[in-house]
């Protein structure tokens, strides 16, 4: 059947901050979509590293002149964010087996709650494997040096 309704995905996270494994599944998934949303998740409970400013000021560096990449903040189901823009795909990475099992229930929970909406895996590259936003954190916390983890873009705006 042909379909031209735009392929939209949103790529969803705190993104505190964003690392080389987010971007790297980010860069991976272009030629798949039409549009890729990157969506910042607020939760007023939540104690963020980076003010939401500054996560989507990294997020913007380090996609910069690239029009099928967006950014977006939400609050609340990440299903009911992708319904309001008309988002038909989840994008998400997988870095372990404990990812797995994690992104498997949300998937599930997902599938069930909005049954129009496909979730997408990409595995992360076996040198991003055990990066994370809170490994990042914490080398910062402790004075290391964090260029190694995070794009290019954003190791010159956090020092
Ligand atoms: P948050 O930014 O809220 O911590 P996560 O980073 O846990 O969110 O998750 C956002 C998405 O990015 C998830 O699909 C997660 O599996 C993926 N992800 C996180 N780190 C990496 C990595 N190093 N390589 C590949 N995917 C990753």
């Amino acid at each position: 059947m042909m379909n031209n309704t735009p392929k939209i995905a949103v790529f969803a996270g705190s993104f505190d901050p964003i690392t080389v494994g987010h971007s790297d599944i980010i860069w991976r998934a272009l030629p798949i979509f039409e549009r890729i949303v990157i969506a910042v998740g607020t939760n007023s409970q939540k104690k963020y590293r980076f003010d939401l400013d500054q996560r989507l000021a990294f997020i913007q560096a380090t996609f910069a002149g690239e029009p099928i990449i967006e950014t977006a903040t939400y609050t609340g189901l990440t299903i009911q964010f992708c319904r309001s823009i008309g988002a038909q795909y989840l994008l998400r990475g997988l870095r372990t087996s404990a990812d797995f099992e994690f992104e498997r229930t949300i998937a599930q929970l997902n599938k069930q709650l909005a049954p129009e909406i496909e979730t997408i895996f990409l595995c992360s590259l076996p040198q991003y494997s055990h990066i994370s936003s809170t490994i990042v954190r914490e080398v910062l916390a402790n004075g290391g040096d964090i260029s190694p983890f995070v794009p290019p873009a954003v190791g010159g705006m956090i020092e």
